[in-house]
């Protein structure tokens, strides 16, 4: 079981994120649990400060130090009470941090606990990424308002590798990005190849006069080897758009 904790200051962001479909069937059957703490609860001013003006001056505001710090410490004693054996990763969502991956993934499902911290307003202070956190992730090149979505995209990554949480393991074992292959003389992770179902052929009828699509082709059909039966072709399309 992987026990993630969420700390933020938008704990009801997560709301309908845990309790909907996959994840809510793999809390219920205590594959994973997902707690969110409300960062707020860690501070001592009648305001619940959490944040405060950068030093040296600038844009926006802060996360600060102090209540981060004693919500890490706090969560982490849960966990180890008596049990000293418990492996812990304390991440932070970061712009700057190192780009989020599968491997990623796969290395994160086989910890007893993760921790994440949720960034807001100009981002955390500098001491938060240098002495609490293990790791700083980001989930791609782009600046987002706050680390909730990227903590989200962490939680559903890990879960859906950790054995259970998707139904047929067949499903997550030949996705996209869980093999290395050569190709065009480079080493890559592999993507899926395309898929389709019912009908095998699909007519774009269209009464009023088409304007949002650019339809090239009458009839939209699926490759016919995947209509043959020959398990052997269709395998050898497979791996041949696998790229
Ligand atoms: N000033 C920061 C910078 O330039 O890198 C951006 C701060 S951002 C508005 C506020 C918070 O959102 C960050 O502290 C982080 O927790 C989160 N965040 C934004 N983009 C992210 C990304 N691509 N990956 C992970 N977290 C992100």
């Amino acid at each position: 079981m992987v026990k993630f904790d969420i700390i933020t200051i938008f704990p009801d962001l997560f709301k309908g994120f845990v309790s909907e479909s996959l994840l809510a069937r793999a809390q219920k059957k205590r594959l994973i649990t997902i707690t969110t703490h409300d960062l707020r609860r860690w501070t001592t001013d009648k305001h619940k400060t959490v944040d405060d003006r950068p030093y040296g001056g600038g844009a926006g505001m802060i996360l600060k130090i102090e209540p981060i710090f004693k919500s890490v410490l706090s969560i982490k004693n849960q966990v180890l009470r008596g049990k000293k054996n418990k492996k812990i990763r304390t991440i932070l969502l970061s712009a700057k941090g190192k780009t989020f991956t599968q491997k990623d993934a796969r290395r994160l499902a086989k910890y007893d606990q993760i921790i994440l911290i949720c960034g807001r307003y100009e981002g955390v202070d500098e001491r938060v990424a240098k002495h609490i956190a293990d790791e700083e992730i980001s989930i791609g090149n782009y600046v987002l308002f706050g680390g909730e979505v990227p903590a989200m995209v962490v939680i559903e990554a890990v879960s859906r590798l950790i054995p259970g949480v998707v139904a047929k393991e067949e499903s997550v074992k030949n996705e996209s990005f869980s093999k290395w292959q050569m190709a065009n003389g480079k080493w890559q992770t592999n993507r899926e190849y395309p898929q389709y179902t019912r009908p095998e052929v699909f007519v774009p009828k269209t009464s009023i006069k088409n304007k949002v699509l650019s339809i090239k082709e009458n009839k939209w059909r699926v490759p016919k080897v995947l209509l043959s039966g020959d398990h052997k072709k269709i395998e050898e399309w497979r791996q041949r758009n696998t790229e």
